[in-house]
């Protein structure tokens, strides 16, 4: 076979190669056996002893995930438990065995459908989510009703690639441990539990790889490359392909080291100007990363990701304190940012579903949401006020467009704070409240918010879209998606002078803040405190110590007075190179 490639979404960072091993989850055909009215009872008793053995295994998998991995995704396979362990589950099986006297097999078959049917009907991706755990739960179980082995590595050798068409959370785990060195999948998001487990294993994963099953099956000892931070997987490359894959490998490994050793240094400037660079997380288990790559506090925790775990369940108070303190407290003494649900528009919640309207993004969204059900808030804004005596952690507040939306919050957390006071809950009256500013018009209202809060956070993913009025998901207005537009520059400018003049502080945690080749523009708009996703923390850290501050404020100057992307990118391309040819010497000039 010629080299060639295949495209997919790369979920994590990192390269492997390989030897493709396909594994397939497809259980084959079903067929219905009609049973003996003798039979029955037995057969009933057959499936009963595959569930335990499924709940066996799933259960030695977790003990296991909870001590390699972490407890979070440990919880993982709750999900798939929870099936196993649900009564009116159990029983429908049974009574398809028994009424229509059929084999387990397909009365698991018949069970499984019904239930899909109704997940069908509803268009949330987390519930979609939720009937994939279903689907692995219920084939484990034929797995074991057929008496069939899993998946195992033991005899091969560590080179390993796994190609599958879905990948369980258990396969992933259990090929993970088993040195797979990378995945390819064909199907999967981002979101799905797979991609969690394949990121905190740090396996290079690509998904979304239609066809890669069928192109690789039958082929014996075939090499491939993932290319997990390209979304690229690399069929039979050519030696010339691989020894620039195992090149950029170790270049990586090593430029990682380098990166941790010079992320636990002082992050200034070339000409000494101190900048913090903190973490965004959207799970907990993101915190180790922030810590080993020394971020100056959390900037954002998206804490949407709580309630969409446990849809359709409410997370209770105690599971956000629980989670909250855990955050606080191993980010002290830095500050944690825990930003309050930001649901609706494209974040499901299902109590927005009738709601949506024709144009989500615009609708009820963030905390117009949760002001407007304050049944869901309540647990969280009460969790968020007992966690305050943890650390140092902020409040934030996401979509605030209007004043009268702080100013209902402070209202509502009043209230919180007087029931809290009344049951004998400690918690810190003088928490920091602060908002998102990724609205246009609260941008241009900012000096007017500075005087109402304790911080501004400014989301450029929103605010960027807000502005120029480009969905940031649709791809064919993506070349207008344009962070460097003299209006959006204009409005972070603006941002950040409120928030000096008010003397309260701005950080920048949109998606520009992890560009290194953005950094300048951004130090030059006034910004001193980023958020970034924990990996890119020492990237830009590393950019920042490459800088000379001082002229980049002018830098800005230039590029809000230019028209077109052309002139800007010619500008700052000049600017920029001066810059670096001025600077003096690899430490820079001493502060002093
Ligand atoms: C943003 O809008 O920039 C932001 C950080 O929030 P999210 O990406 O969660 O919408
Ligand atoms: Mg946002």
């Amino acid at each position: 076979m010629k080299q060639h490639l295949l495209h997919g979404i790369g979920v994590t960072e990192g390269v492997a190669i390989g030897t493709a091993v396909c594994v397939s989850n497809h259980i084959g055909d079903i067929l219905q056996i009609p049973l003996a009215e003798d039979e029955v009872e037995k057969e009933i008793r057959r499936f009963g002893q595959a569930v335990e053995q499924t709940r066996s295994d799933i259960q030695g998998l977790r003990n296991r995930v909870e001590t390699e991995i972490s407890e979070e995704i440990a919880r993982i396979f709750d999900a798939q438990c929870l099936f196993l362990n649900d009564p009116s589950f159990l029983s429908s099986v049974e009574d398809h065995i028994r009424d229509e006297r059929v084999n387990a097999e397909w009365a698991l078959k018949e069970t499984m459908t019904e239930i899909q049917q109704r997940f069908d009907l509803i268009d949330s991706q987390h519930l979609r989510e939720r009937s994939e755990d279903l689907r692995y739960a219920c084939r484990y179980v034929v797995r074991h009703l057929r008496g069939l082995d899993l998946h195992h590595l033991s005899e091969v050798a560590n080179d390993v690639v796994i190609v599958a068409d879905d990948l369980s959370p258990s396969d992933a785990v259990r090929l993970g441990r088993e040195n797979a060195a990378g995945f390819v999948i064909e199907h999967g998001s981002r979101t799905s539990h797979t991609t969690i487990i394949a990121r905190s294993l740090n396996i290079p994963a690509v998904l979304g790889v239609h066809g890669a099953q069928a192109l690789l099956t039958d082929q014996s000892e075939i090499r491939v490359v993932v290319d997990g931070s390209r979304g690229v997987v690399v069929v039979a490359p050519s030696e010339e392909t691989l020894d620039g894959y195992r090149e950029q490998k170790v270049a990586l490994r090593q430029r990682e080291k380098e990166l941790q050793v010079e992320s636990q240094l002082p992050v200034l400037s070339r000409d000494g100007v101190a900048v913090q660079v903190m973490a965004n997380i959207d799970l907990p288990e993101e915190i180790e990363e922030a810590q080993r790559f020394d971020a100056a506090g959390i900037g954002l925790y998206r804490s949407e990701f709580l309630y969409i775990e446990k849809s359709p369940e409410l997370p209770s108070e105690e599971e956000h304190l629980a989670l909250y303190r855990q955050i606080v407290e191993r980010m002290a003494p830095n500050p944690a940012i825990i930003r309050t649900y930001d649901l609706g528009g494209r974040k499901i919640a299902r109590e927005v579903m009738e709601t949506q309207g024709e144009n989500p993004a615009l609708g009820l969204r963030g905390i117009r949401l949760t002001m407007a059900r304050q049944n869901i808030f309540k647990s969280q804004v009460r969790a968020l006020l007992r966690a305050t005596v943890f650390g140092d952690l902020w409040i934030m507040l996401p979509l605030v467009t209007i004043l009268e939306e702080v100013h209902a919050f402070r209202a509502f957390a009043e209230e919180m704070m007087a029931e809290l006071e009344a049951e004998g809950h400690a918690f810190r009256r003088d928490f920091r409240l602060g908002i998102m500013i990724e609205v246009p018009a609260a941008a241009m209202i900012s000096d007017l918010l500075a005087k109402e809060v304790d911080f501004f956070s400014i989301g450029t993913n929103d605010l960027i879209q807000y502005a120029l009025a480009v969905d940031r998901n649709n791809e064919h207005v993506a070349n207008l998606y344009r962070p460097l537009h003299p209006g959006l520059l204009r409005l972070l400018r603006q941002v950040v002078a409120s928030a000096r003049a008010e003397g309260i502080e701005v950080s920048l945690c949109g998606e520009m803040a992890a560009d290194p080749a953005l950094t300048p523009i951004l130090l030059g708009c006034g910004l001193r405190r980023l958020s970034v996703n924990p990996r890119q923390v020492p990237v830009i850290k590393h950019r920042i110590r490459s800088l000379t501050v001082g002229r980049l404020a002018e830098v800005v100057d230039v590029c809000c007075q230019l028209g077109t992307q052309a002139e800007i990118d010619a500008y700052l391309r000049q600017a920029l190179e001066e810059e670096q040819e001025t600077a003096v010497g690899p430490e820079g000039p001493s502060p002093g």
